[in-house]
């Protein structure tokens, strides 16, 4: 029985987060818009437009480009690739082939063993989006709001050993294009698509075996289910002593089985040619260190810089670097408070992060600011409220936007909350007094109107008078 490994490349498609389309001023995101509401002449392919390219989607491009340690092109081209669908009104599609905006680059997997995988990249290139086709009542019907939405494909080496670790690289791709806010990223909204090229090889062999791939899954635990059983079917095939085809296969994510869409087509089949109605682009020097210039720092060094800057654990820079958002509020909150960073990641990881998952908010959006939530930390550290106090104060602030020190005054939390003061000091009275507490245990009742004068007194009337008397029952029975 040979051992088998799986080998994996992604192809993935993202949906760039600039505010038009790739050619023309429609918008970008139409999500949920009625079909066909949301398309010009240019996006729904007439006859005598001319595209316009959008420099955002190529800046864009650029920064996920630095980001994944690829070579950006000083010139790239567009051509159309040719192919014959019904959401795609020109009867081709604008792409780039043979000069991509950038080429090689990779990302570092973590593996579980303690190793890395370096999964490499093979281009990235900008592109349009077609439309979407479905079938309602026995008809066609077809949508062309999402055509001309700018895309980026990735494609990936075939560099990737299991379905898991492909699971792995789509939630780190997914993450950093939160984090360089190039795309939502949202698989369910079709932001972040994948097609999966799967074949395998006896383990250790350095060829590579006709492959298959995956079209159509829209989650990451999909990816991960379609490869395995992929796998999975492919080691049934060899041992049975069949050839692996070059399928392309579509999956069904209602019944979790994979199909046989139409046997693979070849470069070849889509006829590229050079876009003629688009100048090649030219990424000077200037333009390309400007955008770079806003390349913030990636999610895999801050981890790092969190473990070894504020001495955390990494499961606390693991989920604090999970979005840039969230980094970016513990370090405020850590500024702001100007102490033990440990104690405040605990109260964003426990506190903030409850707050912001109930309330599908990210950490920029926060009532709460970082330097609200610092203060609070410091109102207990000072004794001006207690830890419970503190946690419902959290909510208080998130409720109405008010400092935590103006809440306290207005509703009077430090008072009532205070009752360990309060009983220090009541303690003390009773000491001092032997005499009034003994008349007061052998029945004279009516010196209890006098020990909370005297506990007031002392505490020159901050003390609630009727949280001194509970205490003072407590303490004299
Ligand atoms: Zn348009
Ligand atoms: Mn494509």
């Amino acid at each position: 029985m040979t051992d088998f490994e799986t080998v994996i490349g992604l192809e993935t498609h993202i949906q760039l987060n600039t505010i038009t389309k790739i050619f023309c001023s429609c918008k970008a995101d139409s999500w949920g818009d009625p079909p066909n509401t949301n398309i010009c002449p240019v996006c729904s392919g007439l006859p005598g437009v001319l595209p316009v390219p959008n420099k955002a989607a190529i800046q864009k491009g650029m920064l996920l480009a630095a980001a994944m340690h690829a070579e950006i092109q000083p010139v790239s081209h567009f051509d159309r690739k040719n192919y014959f669908y019904p959401d795609l009104p020109k009867g081709y599609q604008i792409s780039q082939f043979d000069a991509p905006l950038a080429c090689g680059g990779y990302m570092d997997l973590p593996l579980a063993d303690g190793g890395v995988r370096r999964v490499g990249i093979i281009k990235l290139h900008l592109e349009e989006d077609a439309g979407k086709t479905k079938n309602e009542n026995n008809r066609r019907l077809i949508d062309f709001n999402r055509c001309g939405v700018p895309l980026i494909e990735m494609v990936t080496g075939p560099d990737l050993r299991s379905a898991t670790e492909a699971a792995e690289y789509l939630t780190r791709l997914r993450q950093l294009l939160r984090w360089l806010d190039v795309s939502e990223a949202e698989m369910e909204k079709a932001h972040l698509r994948c097609d999966a090229n799967v074949s395998i090889r006896p383990a250790g062999a350095d060829y590579l075996n006709p492959k298959t791939e995956i079209k159509n899954v829209n989650s990451i635990e999909a990816v991960r289910e379609a490869i395995e059983k992929e796998a999975e079917r492919q080691m049934r095939e060899v041992g049975m002593g069949n050839k692996i085809k070059s399928w392309t296969l579509e999956w069904d994510e209602n019944t979790g089985v994979l199909r046989k869409m139409r046997s693979k087509e070849t470069e070849a089949d889509y006829r590229y040619f050079r876009e003629p109605d688009l100048l090649p682009f030219h990424i000077s020097e200037a333009w390309k260190q400007e955008v770079l210039a806003g390349l913030p720092e990636l999610p895999e060094e801050r981890r790092s810089r969190f473990i070894s800057h504020y001495g955390l654990p990494e499961y606390d820079a693991d989920v604090l670097t999970s979005e840039r958002s969230l980094s970016e509020y513990f370090e405020a909150a850590v500024k702001a408070y100007a102490n033990d960073p440990k104690r405040v990641s605990n109260w964003v990881m426990n506190d903030a992060l409850r707050m912001l998952n109930e309330n599908n908010l990210t950490a920029s959006q926060l009532k709460l600011t970082p330097q609200f939530l610092a203060e609070i930390i410091l109102l207990i550290d000072s004794g001006v409220i207690n830890n419970n106090t503190g946690k419902a104060l959290l909510m208080k602030v998130q409720q109405t936007g008010k400092s935590p020190q103006a809440l306290v005054e207005e509703e009077g939390l430090a008072k009532v909350s205070d009752d360990s003061a309060i009983r220090i000091i009541c303690q003390e009275i009773l000491v001092g007094n032997p005499k009034e507490v003994e008349s007061y245990k052998s029945g004279k009742t009516t010196l209890m109107g006098w020990f909370v004068g005297q506990v007031m007194k002392k505490m020159r009337g901050k003390a609630d008078p009727n949280i001194a008397r509970k205490i003072l029952e407590e303490l004299l029975t």
